[in-house]
């Protein structure tokens, strides 16, 4: 078995249950190597850490009363905590599922950061294909925030297809910008995303 193979070994490994410790180690590993810029980095970290200003934690805080509504101003159906924004939210599920339509790819899609990580990082080989393809998480992770702030801020609308073309806008910019070789058109990034990452290696 060579070193690359031993390595996705490891890798999948941590997305086993019950590997959470090794799970979350490796998964901020990956993180700081990521193509994206610090400030997403940052907001990702601070998500791990509960540190977002969701409704839920403003009000844990005490830094909004009771007669502010906390809900998740998406579905209106739950309480904004990091988990309900991210990943639980019917609306931020189906960016994720779009995602992987979007790769050509179904998958059921965990509720928080680690596993929802290591399941879209999934067995994908290539030192740069593995790079773009976390471009595209954190991309997801930074549109669904970015999406919450202009809808609760700046008075836009709830758009599943605004969203998604945001974000692979963002992974195609940062991908560009910070990958080596990577010399993809916007338009073959966004219509053949597989086989673009699968000849990127
Ligand atoms: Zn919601």
């Amino acid at each position: 078995m060579n070193e690359e193979k031993k390595f996705v070994v490891k890798e999948v490994y941590a997305i086993l249950p019950g590997e959470g410790q090794l799970g979350e180690g490796m998964f901020y590993k990956h993180l700081w190597k990521l193509p994206i810029p610090s400030k997403v980095k940052g907001l990702i970290s601070r998500g791990t850490h509960n540190h977002l200003q969701t409704m839920g934690n403003l009000k844990k805080g005490k830094i909004i009363d009771d007669t502010t509504s906390f809900e998740c101003i998406s579905c209106n159906s739950s309480i904004e905590i990091t988990t309900h924004l991210l990943f639980k939210c019917k609306f931020s599920y189906s960016i994720g599922a779009r995602c992987y339509e979007w790769y050509g790819d179904e998958r059921v899609l965990p509720a928080d950061y680690f596993n929802h990580f290591w399941q879209h990082r999934g067995n994908i080989n290539g030192k740069k294909t593995i790079l773009a393809w976390g471009a595209v998480w954190a991309s997801v992770i930074w549109a669904l925030w970015k999406h919450r702030n202009d809808i609760k801020f700046n008075g836009v609308s709830r758009n599943l297809g605004v969203a998604m073309d945001a974000l692979k806008h963002r992974a195609w910019t940062w991908c560009k910008a910070n990958i080596h070789g990577f010399n993809s058109s916007l338009y073959v990034w966004s219509l053949d995303l597989a086989n673009y990452l699968a000849q990127l290696i």
